[in-house]
């Protein structure tokens, strides 16, 4: 591990720092920034090295370069904490070929969605940036889902010693599985509430929660504090770059690469943190050539790649793809603060347009530095067309949100005849959305019941139904709390008794 120390900076002012486990700690900067690291770390092992390496060995190497403030030691058992017998397939994640491309299947996890891959993590960071910090206050997680995220943090969370954790999510703004799977969550320190609202009131909610100087003040007498397992948390990030230079080197292990080959990069995006740190990866060395995100219909950031405007001033759309419907997209900020030249100050005022008129436009230098990124969105039809496709060409089943991403990377390589070797991000099991899925694939069966369904895509996929979906035909509800967002601080101090 080196010894550089690394710093994280706001992207709203780069006067505010923290350490890495002081950041972890916090989730946002006191100014409303994101914590970023101050220098991207070069990776220093070799590419031929990858191929030799498992997943917790590559997390070790990876995540050592951004958490220097972490032993060792520290992270190592941070890391055997998380990625065990809780994923359901030892290699934690793996890549699947089907009708020519790759589809890094992120999903095997307590709570199948490719949250897991960093939520499980997190709670032990921060138990463990408590812990070197000297801090005795319980932590307070506060989090906005747009589905997957609430149920992973409250997982990887529920029944950890020194925290409590608070879920808003949109109601009826979630898949049945999503919403099932949160309202049983187990736990005394777990609390989960709808909001009658979107992901971007609840989310905005949150971040006005974390700003309120009278809160915080209420919650320390109370010897709480708050933070954040939204992927606005650098420790939500660091553990996601982990996986694109583990499947670079199970490419190139396969053969399918040879090493030091550019792959292209397909991520289905909502908050902009799984391709961020695909970007991350791609400034610390790894061959990555275009990196693509896809949208659905809710198409705010294609347009922002298209034409430079951030534009969230439009109707937001339930669509078949949840957990990326969204138009405040939190880590784009990251990227802006990249492209600024790491100006805080120019970061600050565009986000200060966006939280006043909801628009903003950066400048043309600012663009030519995103050159790497590609932009396309699919509507829900062509949604659905191609996970019917992509079943009757290699009968493999992709979820709504892979399928985003699978959509957009077909007509990418149609248009521009680039073939290089493709890994398209896959962050759902397809058994948590399977009423889209199988209907895409037998219309016929529309008129059966959730779980006649999933039973169903067992049939159709001959994948095993995961431990996830099973766990809660019978569980039972436990929280049914559905609030306005205007309300969402009172319900926390209720809750909390403070
Ligand atoms: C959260 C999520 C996304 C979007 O990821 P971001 O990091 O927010 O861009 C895509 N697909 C699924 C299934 C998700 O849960």
């Amino acid at each position: 591990m080196e010894n550089h120390q690394m710093i994280y900076r706001s992207t709203r002012g780069s006067h505010i720092t923290a350490t890495p486990s002081g950041a972890i700690l916090q989730g946002l900067a006191p100014d409303g920034g994101l914590f970023v690291p101050d220098r991207i770390p070069e990776y220093p092992g070799t590419l031929d090295r990858l191929t030799q390496q498992s997943y917790k060995e590559v997390a070790l190497e990876v995540m050592g370069l951004f958490l220097t403030d972490y032993t060792k030691e520290e992270l190592k058992h941070c890391i055997d904490s998380a990625y065990d017998s809780k994923f359901d397939i030892p290699e934690i994640t793996r890549l699947k070929e089907a009708d020519g491309v790759w589809y890094l299947e992120l999903f095997h996890g307590a709570t199948i969605a490719f949250k897991d891959m960093a939520l499980s993590i997190l709670p032990h960071l921060m138990t463990t940036a408590a812990k070197k910090n000297g801090v005795t206050d319980e932590i307070v997680i506060l989090t906005a889902t747009s589905g997957d995220t609430g149920k992973a943090a409250m997982a990887g969370f529920a029944d950890v010693p020194g925290t409590k954790i608070i879920v808003f999510y949109p109601k009826g703004g979630v898949s049945a599985v999503q919403e099932k799977q949160m309202v049983t969550q187990r736990g005394k320190n777990v609390h989960v509430a709808g909001i009658n609202g979107n992901f971007d009131d609840a989310q905005t909610a949150v971040k006005n929660i974390f700003g309120d100087a009278k809160m915080k003040e209420k919650m320390a007498r109370a010897g709480k504090r708050f933070s954040s397992a939204n992927s606005i948390n650098i420790g939500r990030l660091v553990p996601q770059i982990v996986y694109y230079f583990y499947a670079y080197g199970q490419l190139a292990k396969a053969g399918r690469i040879q090493t030091g080959d550019s792959i292209n990069v397909v991520v289905p995006t909502g908050n902009f943190g799984n391709i961020l740190a695909s970007y991350y990866a791609k400034r610390m060395g790894l061959p990555i050539g275009k990196l693509i995100c896809a949208s659905n219909e809710n198409r705010v950031l294609v347009d922002f790649f298209h034409t430079g405007v951030y534009d969230r001033n439009r109707d937001f759309i339930l669509t078949t793809s949840p957990s990326m419907d969204i138009l405040i997209s939190s880590n784009l900020e990251r990227l802006v603060y990249a492209a600024a030249g790491e100006d805080a100050a120019a970061t600050l005022g565009l986000m200060q347009r966006l939280s006043g008129e909801g628009v903003y436009e950066i400048p043309e230098q600012m663009r030519r530095t995103l050159q790497a990124f590609y932009a396309d969105c699919a509507s829900q039809q062509q949604t659905s067309d191609e996970i019917r496709r992509v079943y009757n060409a290699a009968g493999y089943v992709i979820d709504p949100h892979t399928a985003v991403a699978s959509d957009v990377c077909r007509r990418y390589q149609e248009q521009s005849k680039d073939r290089k070797a493709t890994v398209i991000a896959s962050t759902a099991s397809p058994y948590k959305f399977a009423r889209t899925v199988v209907t895409a694939i037998r219309p016929e069966l529309a008129g059966q019941s959730d779980f006649e369904l999933i039973d169903a895509l067992k049939e159709i996929s001959g994948v095993r139904i995961p431990q996830a979906v099973e766990d809660i035909r019978t569980a039972p509800v436990l929280h049914d709390t559905v609030i306005d967002a205007a309300d969402m601080e009172d319900e926390i101090a209720r809750w909390l008794g403070i």
